[in-house]
């Protein structure tokens, strides 16, 4: 399974760009890697990010009418990246099959029900490669949700029995804080789940390490496929040939997460 961070797939502080560099770059590295069995899921950036914002998606329906239209244009605007990504990998010859979360996944309190997997499993097994992405679903209980690219890939990952995830963002892994913000951040090569206890209530575990923002989500969801023993590495997705190496199985610069 590859996850590809909006920071890679989106330029981040720009509405609505694709970085079209970098998925043409990826898809040739997908393409080059020869990897056979494949699920893809893609962040949101700079199409997803702001629209749920404006129309406060995540925080639920309340009622107001204008919120449905606000969730046509979020979703509306994944499609699009969606679209754009499997037609690079197209492109390379593989069968990239665009497949759409919110037409088969709904959330309660946010978090994926059971959904049907036929369909993706069917998929795989004949060859194709599916591409999915973080999506606007329907919520049993708030009537909207963010369902982000991560907890999609983690809970795909543990169903569909996946050997490995990798995780491409835009720095080379987990940093005992925000490498963007403090540069004597250190990198982190292996970190265990106990390492990482207590980093959501800011407790801390056996290390001090400071997590915030979108890669505090990763982190927490992450947590599911390395209990279930999937190997689970973070890697620069920017960086080129890192994710050709990753799938290839060899050694990329990147954070492990492992059991303990
Ligand atoms: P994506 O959109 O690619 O899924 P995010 O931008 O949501 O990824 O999260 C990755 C970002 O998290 C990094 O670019 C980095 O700025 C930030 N971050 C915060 N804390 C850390 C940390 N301790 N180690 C590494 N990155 C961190």
């Amino acid at each position: 399974m590859l996850k590809l961070g909006g920071s890679v797939v989106t330029v981040k502080d720009r509405f609505l760009t694709p970085n079209i560099e970098a998925i043409n770059r990826l898809a040739g590295e997908i393409a080059d890697s020869r990897v056979q069995r494949i699920v893809i899921v893609h962040g949101g950036g700079s199409y997803g990010h702001p629209l749920a914002a404006k129309y406060r998606i995540a925080e639920g329906h309340f009622g107001e009418k204008h919120q449905l239209i606000g969730f046509s244009e979020t979703h509306n605007a994944m499609v699009s990246l969606n679209r754009i990504i499997v037609k690079a990998l197209i492109d390379r010859g593989l069968p990239a099959f665009s497949i759409s979360p919110s037409s088969f996944i709904m959330t309660k309190h946010g978090r994926i029900c059971d959904p049907p997997l036929e369909v993706l499993k069917y998929a795989i097994n004949m060859g194709f490669m599916p591409v999915s992405y973080g999506d606007t679903v329907l919520d049993h209980e708030r009537g909207f949700a963010i369902l982000s690219g991560d907890q999609l890939i983690s809970f795909l990952a543990v169903k569909l029995g996946a050997e490995k995830v990798i995780v491409g963002v835009d720095v080379d892994g987990l940093y005992t804080s925000d490498p963007k913000i403090n540069p004597s951040a250190q990198f982190i090569e292996n970190v265990t789940l106990e390492d990482l206890k207590g980093l959501a209530s800011g407790v801390g575990g056996s290390r001090s390490i400071d997590v915030t923002g979108g890669m505090m989500g990763k982190i927490f969801e992450l947590t599911l496929p390395v209990m279930n023993g999937i190997e689970v590495m973070i890697v620069n997705a920017l960086k080129p040939g890192n994710i050709c190496r990753a799938l290839s199985g060899e050694n990329v610069k990147g954070t492990k997460i492992v059991k303990g």
